[in-house]
């Protein structure tokens, strides 16, 4: 009993540690991911200011700057010049490029607050805006030759524009000159500034991480897209930076999102990304929870059995003692001369006689079932008519009975040859029909019967009693399985007889199992391979 209760608390000891380990592998995975997460994060961080630091170069240094200086060198030259296009504006022959980022030049004078531009036609609302800004602005324009960008958002759309001071020794600024800057060129210096070489630093993966493995999208305002590279990555682990007010607000309006490739995350964090293992953890907690789910059942069915064994100890001695008993008492009365008549002597005699029989009975059975279960059993199997078989057990059976008021009655329709083993019958057939007398009334007729039916053949034993429940019907026939008819019943017994019975008709190829008696009862079926090639030879 304490050994039971201690294997089972060892198990679940057990089923607890691995349950704690599995966590622990968990959280292990969890926490190298968070951090592996982490690191592809700031790498990422790390790339997008080398993004914003290059384009601002790219944009300010070979682009704005240069502009702005030129058309401030024409404007000096040429103040009572009208405005020319971007693309007339004299420039250095590699500087040139930078025309191509201006829609228009214009000039801002700051006392009547006049706008002249290279556009012939710059729109009522572009001109207004810009008029207003550049007007409220104008006092506090930075006089050291560099420029201011301005954002713009007229009739849905945003519009950016560059503007200096026409002469940065001018007090109080007055004139300012300027181009309003063509986004949709934007996207290709932003590409070239990408193209000069990889965003991450070269230390990083011995410099194998290329761009390629980058995710980038630049966005002007809400979801203007001006550049995108690549195809955003799921998961998702980047940043999104806005360039602000970097470089005095050059690209204010823009924003970058940018994400590194969570396959080359191995080149980056010793070990990568790990994968959840939560579905393999939890389904080896699972497999580890059944097995020691069937461990206990297993336990719980050997404890149980431990006690049917037991139980069956005391219940073969109690069935000994009975017969014993008797056997003593004739005894001792006949060798004592008490017996008034020879008629009574000739019934202790008989008694004595009964009772010994069912004690070797008794003890046969019990030899048996030891062999059985030791897997010892020899059958001497031999051909023998059945009929003739039967009518022999029955007579061999008569002297048990108690009382004549049991009658047993034969029904042999047929006569086989069957191959068995006669001590094997004997057993079978007097452990039905002790069975039928002892579970049904003490008058009543037991019925022996044998029949063929699909090639075999099946003997019965068909009694008056009160028959087997349907859910006891497989049960009994398990060792030491008894059902009590009724809980006070007097009915004692081994529990083994019918366990004996399946054993040794399994032993001779054949099944056996109860039904309902065709008068009330239960009805023993036992079907056997009717053997040998002569099988259906019938009785002379
Ligand atoms: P035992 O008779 O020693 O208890 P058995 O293995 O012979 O053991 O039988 C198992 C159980 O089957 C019995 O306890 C009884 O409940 C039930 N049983 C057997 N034969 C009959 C029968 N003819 N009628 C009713 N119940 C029976």
């Amino acid at each position: 009993m304490r050994r039971f209760y201690l294997i089972a608390l060892l198990l679940i000891g057990s089923l607890l540690l691995v349950g704690f380990l599995t966590s622990q592998a968990h959280y292990a995975v969890t926490s190298h991911r968070q951090t592996a997460e982490a690191v592809l994060r700031d790498y990422a961080d790390l790339a997008s200011s080398e993004f914003v630091r290059r384009t601002l170069t790219e944009v300010g240094y070979y682009g704005y700057y240069p502009l702005t200086t030129a058309f401030r060198a024409w404007n000096r030259e040429n103040p009572d010049a009208p405005v020319v296009p971007p693309a007339d504006l004299p420039m250095e022959e590699e500087r040139a490029p930078a025309r191509e980022l201006a829609r228009h030049l214009f000039r801002f004078d700051g006392g009547d607050a006049s706008l002249e531009s290279s556009a012939p036609n710059l729109g009522a609302a572009v001109s207004q805006e810009l008029v207003r800004r550049l007007g409220q602005s104008v006092a506090e324009a930075p006089n050291d030759g560099s420029y201011v960008s301005l954002f713009a958002e007229i009739d849905g759309e945003m519009r950016s524009f560059v503007y200096s001071m026409a002469n940065p020794s001018e007090e109080p600024p007055r004139h300012l000159i300027g181009f309003e800057v063509d986004l949709s060129i934007l996207g290709s210096w932003i590409e070239r500034a990408v193209g000069r070489g990889p965003l991450l630093p070269p230390a990083l993966a011995d410099g194998e991480l290329g761009n390629d493995s980058i995710f980038l999208e630049v966005t002007l305002g809400e979801d203007d897209t001006l550049f995108r590279m690549g195809e955003p990555y799921e998961p998702w682990f980047g940043v999104e930076q806005p360039f602000g007010d970097s470089y005095r607000g050059v690209l204010e309006e823009i924003t970058v999102r940018l994400a590194i490739d969570p396959e080359v995350a191995p080149q980056l964090v010793i070990g990568g990304l790990p994968r959840s293992r939560l579905p393999l953890l939890l389904g080896v907690l699972g497999v580890v929870a059944g097995l020691i789910l069937i461990a206990i059942l297993q336990l719980r069915r050997e404890r149980a059995l431990i006690k049917l064994r037991s139980d069956f100890v005391s219940r073969v001695s109690h069935e000994l003692r009975t017969p014993l008993t008797q056997i003593r008492m004739f005894a001792e009365t006949l060798l004592l001369g008490r017996m008034r008549t020879p008629g009574d002597s000739r019934r202790a005699l008989e008694i004595i006689d009964r009772e010994s029989r069912r004690l070797s009975h008794l003890v046969e059975n019990v030899l048996q079932f030891s062999r059985s279960e030791h897997d010892s059993v020899q059958l001497a199997l031999e051909p023998r008519l059945l009929a003739p078989l039967l009518e022999e057990l029955v007579d061999e059976f008569n002297p048990l009975l108690d009382s004549g008021e049991v009658s047993i009655v034969t029904r042999l329709d047929d006569n086989p040859r069957v191959t068995v083993d006669e001590d094997a019958m004997r057993q079978i057939v007097l452990n039905l029909l002790e069975n039928a007398v002892k579970y049904g009334p003490p008058r009543q007729e037991v019925q022996l019967g044998a029949s063929r039916a699909n090639g075999r053949i099946q003997l019965w034993v068909d009694d008056e009693g009160p028959g087997i429940r349907t859910a006891d019907r497989e049960r009994i026939w398990e060792p030491f399985q008894r059902v009590a008819p009724d809980p006070g019943s007097a009915l004692t017994g081994t529990g083994i007889g019918l366990s004996v019975v399946r054993d040794l008709v399994a032993r001779h190829g054949g099944t056996t199992w109860v039904e309902d008696g065709r008068r009330g009862g239960a009805r023993f079926v036992v079907e056997l391979p009717i053997g040998g090639a002569e099988g259906a030879e019938a009785a002379g």
